[in-house]
């Protein structure tokens, strides 16, 4: 099904934060981003002002296009400065949580092999530090804090902003391969397997941008009058945080209304405080705006229109919002890091209970037979594969799953399960890949089974997800103990905790078995534990 609407022109000449900087001329003294619980603030002008210069400073300092800088960092109002500023330079950004455990950091930096680094705090420098000392492999020359101090430590980004501008830092930006170009390396499991770092080039990300500005935005390329205010709290170093909530919003002239990590009285008080109109949201943040009683207490009138992703979201639950918070216009998207991530978004002004809404402008989607490979017609489950400029180059490191992952005409198998409607309305239905879905946050059935079996009593084990009203999913773990071995269900679970993200613990039980059920290749056979939770759903 190709999108009904008309293509787009993505530009193809300059580079990803050439385009946004162009943009941003045009919105003027406009408040581009506020910090939520300081309220500092950068106006467009300021914004693309500190962009040049602190690329300009980078560029002094002998980053270039041959590097590779990961930002570990929260959201502030200064990780688009430094994202857009080493984007001007080409430089690759990757991006991680700035939670992660020092194991989770060391596996991932063993693959994109960053050669500086970015954090907003010192916890997280001497994590990543600790990393260094224990595994001498990795070659970082620097790691910067984002904050006010001098260089090489701190990255000033208040400080540069003092300066005075001089239009000569304009001239640091290196010409881009727009096509080739890797502009963020983001990690994914996709269908199976461990983390990934996803290859998104500087035209994947542009072409997503001109999309979703196409179809989302009331004027897309016009420069309209109204602007938007906008609750930015969910990650920036996820691509719903880094393209959708950051880029296409500071595209459309935007306001960002900044929050450094979720907390709901902040959360809500932002909202009223600043007057917030637009609320990117994920379910379980659309749970608690029904069900906790401290949402009474803030005046959300504002909020005209919420849009959820990462996950599905019930159409009860968008019922209840209707219901209880009298806002009417709630979209639901679908999109992935593969695909830039947007892929699927109901029309303006045409929302379908339900349903992720149709093909981006320039997007073939397809339902597939698992087995057959053939299309499905209409109302016909089955998986859903995507063809479109934001589909990424393909995995860093990994060329045999990128192959199996996109097919030689360029369709990506998403992995997904789903179907259409007579009208081209699609709906998503379930999940054929492994990856589990815990609040929006992909938790990999490999990584967390693969920490299992370092585990001194665990002889094998094997992680599904199950499913939970508020998370969406909780992973679970079917261990087999060695022989003469008994550990406790609690024990596992400290041990994967104190190995893995919060979110990555294992809040669906621990579940002792003989043996896991594999298939004659080895390979986990996740249907057969499933018909087990079935039988036993209750157990944690
Ligand atoms: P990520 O790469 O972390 O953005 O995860 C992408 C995956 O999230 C998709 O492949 C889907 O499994 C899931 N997903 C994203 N949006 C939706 C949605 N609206 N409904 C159901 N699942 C979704």
């Amino acid at each position: 099904m190709k999108s009904p609407l008309p293509d787009v022109t993505i530009p193809t000449e300059h580079g990803l934060a050439h385009v946004l900087l162009d943009r941003m001329q045009k919105f003027g003294s406009r408040t581009a981003l506020i910090d939520a619980l300081t309220h500092r603030k950068l106006t467009y002008v300021e914004l693309r002002q500190v962009v040049l210069q602190l690329a300009g400073f980078l560029c002094g300092h002998g980053l270039t296009n041959n590097h590779l800088v990961l930002m570990a960092c929260q959201n502030t109002i200064d990780f688009p400065v430094v994202f857009l500023a080493l984007s001007y330079l080409g430089i690759t950004v990757s991006t991680v949580n700035p939670r992660a455990k020092p194991g989770e950091l060391w596996r991932l930096m063993l693959d994109c092999e960053p050669d500086y680094v970015v954090v907003t705090d010192t916890d997280v420098k001497n994590r990543i530090k600790n990393v260094m000392k224990e595994h001498k492999n990795l070659h970082i020359k620097e790691i910067f804090i984002v904050g006010s101090g001098s260089y090489p430590e701190y990255l000033d980004i208040e400080g540069l902003l003092k300066e005075e501008f001089h239009s000569s830092m304009c001239h640091h930006q290196h010409i881009i391969d727009v096509r080739h170009q890797v502009a963020a390396l983001l990690y994914s499991s996709g269908t199976t397997g461990l983390p990934k770092g996803v290859m998104l080039s500087h035209y994947n990300i542009l072409a997503n941008i001109f999309q979703i500005s196409h179809l989302v935005f009331r004027s897309p390329f016009a420069i309209s009058n109204q602007q938007d205010t906008i609750m930015a709290s969910l990650p920036f170093y996820h691509v719903y945080g880094l393209t959708i909530i950051q880029l296409c919003n500071l595209f459309s002239g935007n306001k960002l209304v900044v929050l450094p990590t979720f907390n709901l009285d902040t959360f809500l008080s932002a909202i009223e405080m600043y007057k917030v109109s637009f609320v990117y949201l994920v379910p379980p943040i659309a749970i608690q705006l029904i069900k906790d009683p401290r949402v009474s207490r803030y005046n959300l009138s504002s909020i005209t229109s919420l849009f959820s992703g990462a996950a599905p979201i019930s159409i009860e639950l968008i019922k209840q919002i209707k219901k209880h918070l009298h806002i009417y216009d709630i979209r639901q998207g679908y999109g992935m890091t593969e695909t830039s991530p947007g892929v699927l978004h109901p029309p303006l002004g045409h929302v379908k209970l339900g349903s992720v809404g149709i093909p981006l402008p320039n997007t073939e989607v397809k339902v597939v037979d698992p087995d057959t490979k053939m299309s499905l017609g209409s109302n016909q489950n089955g998986e859903i594969w995507i063809r479109g400029p934001q589909v990424m180059i393909g995995y860093h490191n990994s060329p045999d799953v990128s192959q199996q992952s996109i097919d030689s005409d360029g369709w990506l198998r998403s992995g997904d399960i789903g179907y259409y409607d007579e009208e081209g309305f699609f709906y998503i239905a379930g999940r054929l890949k492994e990856i589990i879905k815990y609040k929006g946050y992909q938790v990999s059935p490999n990584e967390i089974e693969a920490v299992l079996l370092t585990h001194p009593a665990v002889a094998d084990a094997a992680v599904i997800g199950i499913d939970d009203e508020v998370a969406g999913q909780l992973p679970r773990a079917y261990v087999v103990p060695k022989s003469n071995h008994t550990p406790s269900a609690s024990d596992i679970m400290q041990y994967v905790a104190r190995e893995l993200m919060e979110y990555k613990k294992l809040r669906g039980g621990v579940e002792f078995i003989n043996q896991i059920p594999r298939s004659p290749s080895g390979k986990v056979l996740r249907q057969v534990l499933h018909q087990l939770v079935k039988l036993n759903p209750t157990s944690r």
